[in-house]
């Protein structure tokens, strides 16, 4: 096991490989609280990429509602509870400490604690049962009853700023992770991450079939294809990542998955990677100032160590202890800049899903002020700013008002469009 540094953890940490990185990271984030899990995004991929015999059971992109949805079923509590097991008590974050931007996680990743394990597998992990891979949407808008009567109904209704009947959508696909479980894992060495956008790809004529990357993929993003004998995954829609879609004008496009979000919850984008593997300083990158400036969107379980390129803004109605598990201890700040957003960033949140073409650079075209306001408590003021995204060329992208236009139909036409 060599040490490598995950910034996300605040530290270093043990992992099969030394440390080697991409100068470009395909990364993204997802805004929990629009999502209306309509499955667009699922279905897109699946039309794209995993329609053929042997792949029912292939959903590289699924939208579950938390607590109780999961694909496979229940993978996230399996895995907490596998790292619990491993170290008792000990799985626990110091948020005051400094290491990283959300303080150093004292725990262990799935590599130190299959290592404490005696090294048998390069990270802890199990393979769900063809029962858990069968319904991918179980569990959909079942909210948590009231407490002791599981499944019953909570008459006590929603009240923010926490609901105490709640649950919200989680969207997933592969997080292209830094530091890969299912590349470590693979006996065969067929998973590969490539050095120009940090995408993970399973060589399909190196694999075997061993499964070893399912067991070992924390998020149980890697699966199993029977008619082939060979494991598949989210391939990150590389075509278009190179600029190579007909529709791509020869610049990188996002991915089929995030381009049809119906919610506008997705942007993705191409982040540079410096030496240390760290996000390189990109100010007005938008994916850099919603991750490292504004710091509203958080990787999903960072704690389990593969450093994950997936960051999400998460829901404001959910209990604080669920999300911190999570997401990790940035959540308090995270959201309370979502829920009184800074004028930069508001006018940053409209650009999700506007243009197809991935956004490199964003510029303000500041406007007059339009509302003077209190939000939990405090002053709030709205401007009608306008952003402005370019491609990796530098063109505009797309042009967005913070304030939408307001028109009213003539009486004559009351009912028209
Ligand atoms: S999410 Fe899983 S499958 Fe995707 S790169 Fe990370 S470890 Fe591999
Ligand atoms: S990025 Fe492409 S391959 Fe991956 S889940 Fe989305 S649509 Fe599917
Ligand atoms: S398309 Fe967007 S809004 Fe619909 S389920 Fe997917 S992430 Fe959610």
């Amino acid at each position: 096991m060599a040490k490598v540094r995950n910034w996300q953890l605040g530290r270093e940490m043990e992992y099969r490989f030394a440390e080697a990185h991409p100068d470009r990271q395909l990364a993204f984030v997802f805004n929990t609280n629009r999502c209306i899990a309509c499955q667009t995004c699922t279905m897109s991929c699946k039309s794209t990429w995993t329609f053929s015999e042997g792949q029912e059971q292939m959903w590289w992109n699924n939208v579950e509602t938390k607590p109780y949805g999961g694909y496979p079923h229940n993978w996230d509590v399996r895995v907490l509870e596998l790292l619990e097991a491993a170290n008792p008590g000990g799985q626990v974050w110091d948020a005051a400490a400094r290491g990283g931007p959300y303080g150093v996680f004292r725990g262990m990743t799935v590599f130190e604690a299959a290592a404490k394990q005696g090294g048998k597998d390069v990270a802890l992990g199990y393979a769900p049962t063809d029962a858990e891979w069968s319904a991918p949407n179980i569990g959909e808008d079942t909210a948590v009853g009231p407490p002791g009567r599981p499944g019953a109904y909570d008459e006590r209704g929603a009240q923010l700023p926490q609901h105490t009947p709640w649950f919200f959508y989680l969207q997933r696909v592969c997080n292209h992770c830094s530091y890969p479980a299912c590349l470590a894992a693979c006996p065969r060495n067929a998973i590969y991450k490539r050095k120009e956008d940090g995408i993970v790809l399973i060589d399909q004529a190196r694999c075997r079939g061993y499964r070893k990357c399912v067991e070992a993929c924390p998020y149980k993003k890697s699966m199993f294809r029977l008619t082939t004998r060979t494991s598949e995954k989210c391939v990150g829609c590389y075509p278009r990542v190179e600029g190579r879609d007909p529709l791509s004008d020869g610049v990188p496009m996002e991915a089929r998955c995030m381009a049809t979000c119906v919610g506008k919850i997705r942007l993705q984008g191409l982040v540079k990677v410096a030496a240390d593997g760290t996000w390189a300083a990109d100010r007005t990158h938008p994916l850099y100032f919603l991750v490292h400036v504004e710091k509203v969107a958080l990787p999903l379980y960072p704690q389990l160590g593969t450093e994950p390129n997936g960051y999400y803004i998460p829901p404001r109605w959910v209990p604080r202890p669920y999300l911190e598990q999570m997401f990790g201890p940035g959540v308090g700040e995270a959201i309370e800049r979502y829920r009184r957003p800074s004028r930069e960033l508001l006018a940053v949140l409209q650009l999700f899903r506007t243009t197809q073409r991935m956004i490199f650079r964003y510029d303000i075209v500041e406007g007059p002020k339009v509302l003077e306001t209190t939000v939990g408590g405090r002053p709030w003021t709205m401007y009608a700013d306008t952003v402005v995204g370019f491609d990796e060329r530098g063109r505009e992208a797309v042009r967005v008002p913070v304030v939408e236009p307001f028109r009213e139909r003539p009486a004559r036409y009351p009912n028209s469009i």
